[in-house]
């Protein structure tokens, strides 16, 4: 027997962020009946308080290698169906002003909330019936294996079709939660476990560098075999900036990063112009003053301290390739992320080997969609995880549809 099409059945969605507002509206404007649920009274927070209240809603140089999780390659089919070019139409389409940044970034000009509202004006437009402020108690597959139920604190919900788009615990205080996961879970998915990431980094107390609170520089940041050459900013506990937000989503406890203070050229190369200045000083013309005294007293490089008053034309090669560690190879282990309070995105999620990726939906669950940040996908910093939900919305959206 061929199961229902979802033009003959209800589709209901649960979470109203990018994701699920796209799927809702691509699924919506066929004709089928849309449920779109939500615990907010104003969903969609994460999207409105996104780039700084700019969002930045893609990258114009995006491929499956801006992505982290088991099978970043997941990606590839939704991307090439809805492209950067695809955002930019979409944008242009409703008005909503955006500008190049660097990096290739693109962002809102004038406020997320822009597409926050067109979103949500299209769902509605389409005809999704929005159903907010609803705790969800529950899901589950209907006794007869066809359908599924969903319980609320307003009653239950009978569906054809399921899509969660509940996107993933990290900044809990914009209403994230781990009931997507959860009730994945339940219905047979595989959860990689949560982590923060695109978060900033702790430092142990007695770490080198503490105490440069407020330096923020170019710095080139490796861990785990990604390098990223971004900002990087010196804050009370560790480190934070784009270049460490980066690092953090392929960190694991116990695994150290390598930093490079003097990434656009060799503290070498400079010590041949200046060949009549103390090591010090050379220091302290390439780096911040405060950093480079630090980096001078680093107790993890024997003899560096007494280094500092020689001129740098009488240093030996032993004492460059010191150098050279302490500037272009810094190296600390972490001691802890700022955790999911202060998460940009959360690594782990959904198990992707048990999701079509041409039309999200479940290869375990038939009528199961899942999508969005829910997924075991996380993009890097740089508008890649905001393209992702539209990507994967859009994807299962027009599965529905069709
Ligand atoms: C501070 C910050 C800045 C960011 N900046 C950027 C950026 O500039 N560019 C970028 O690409 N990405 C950025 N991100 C990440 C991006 O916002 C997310 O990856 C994206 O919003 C994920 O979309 P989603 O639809 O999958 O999930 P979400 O946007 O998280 O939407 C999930 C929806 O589900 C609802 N929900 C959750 N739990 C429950 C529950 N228990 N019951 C009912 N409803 C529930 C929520 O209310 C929400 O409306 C940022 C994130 C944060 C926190």
């Amino acid at each position: 027997m061929s199961r229902t099409t979802a033009r003959q059945g209800t589709i209901c969605i649960l979470g109203a962020g990018p994701s699920g507002l796209m799927a809702a509206t691509r699924a919506a404007r066929s004709g089928v009946r849309v449920l779109l649920v939500d615990h907010a009274r104003y969903p969609g927070k994460k999207l409105r308080i996104s780039g700084g209240g700019k969002a930045n809603i893609t990258n114009l140089d995006i491929s499956w290698k801006n992505y982290a999780g088991a099978n970043p390659k997941f990606v590839h089919h939704a991307l090439k169906t809805f492209s950067p070019k695809h955002m930019l139409d979409w944008l242009e389409r409703r008005n909503i002003p955006v500008e190049q940044r660097e990096y290739n970034q693109i962002f809102c000009k004038r406020s997320a909330e822009d597409v926050l509202t067109a979103l949500l004006q299209e769902a509605r437009n389409a005809g999704a019936q929005l159903l907010f402020s609803r705790r969800i108690e529950g899901a589950s597959r209907t006794p007869d294996g066809k359908g599924f139920e969903i319980q609320t604190d307003a009653g239950s919900i009978a569906c054809d079709f399921l899509v969660l788009a509940l996107g993933s615990p990290a900044w809990p205080k914009a209403g994230a939660t781990d009931l997507g996961a959860r009730l994945a879970c339940r219905l047979g998915h595989k959860i990689i476990p949560f982590a923060p990431a695109l978060t900033p980094l702790i430092m142990p107390d007695d770490w080198a560098l503490n105490g440069l609170s407020g330096i923020s520089l170019l710095a080139g940041v490796s861990c785990g075999g990604h390098v990223f050459r971004q900002p990087v900013l010196f804050t009370h506990k560790g480190m934070s900036g784009p270049g460490m937000l980066q690092a953090s989503l392929y960190w694991k406890p116990g695994m150290p990063i390598t930093m490079d203070f003097l990434p656009q050229t060799k503290i070498k190369t400079e010590a041949e112009k200046w060949g009549k200045l103390r090591l010090v000083s050379l220091l302290c013309r390439t780096l911040p003053d405060r950093l480079a005294h630090k980096l001078l007293e680093n107790p993890t490089i024997p003899n560096l301290s007494q280094l500092g008053e020689r001129k740098v034309a009488e240093l030996s090669r032993e004492h460059w390739e010191s150098i050279h560690a302490a500037i272009h190879a810094f190296t600390v282990t972490p001691r802890a992320t700022g955790g999911m309070a202060c998460a940009e995105a959360a690594s782990g999620g959904v198990d992707t080997a048990d999701i079509s990726p041409r039309t999200m939906e479940s290869r375990l669950v038939p009528g199961l969609f899942i999508i969005g940040e829910l997924l075991d996908i996380t993009g890097n910093l740089g508008g890649f995880n905001l393209h992702w939900a539209f990507a994967s919305g859009a994807v299962a959206g027009n599965a529905l549809a069709s």
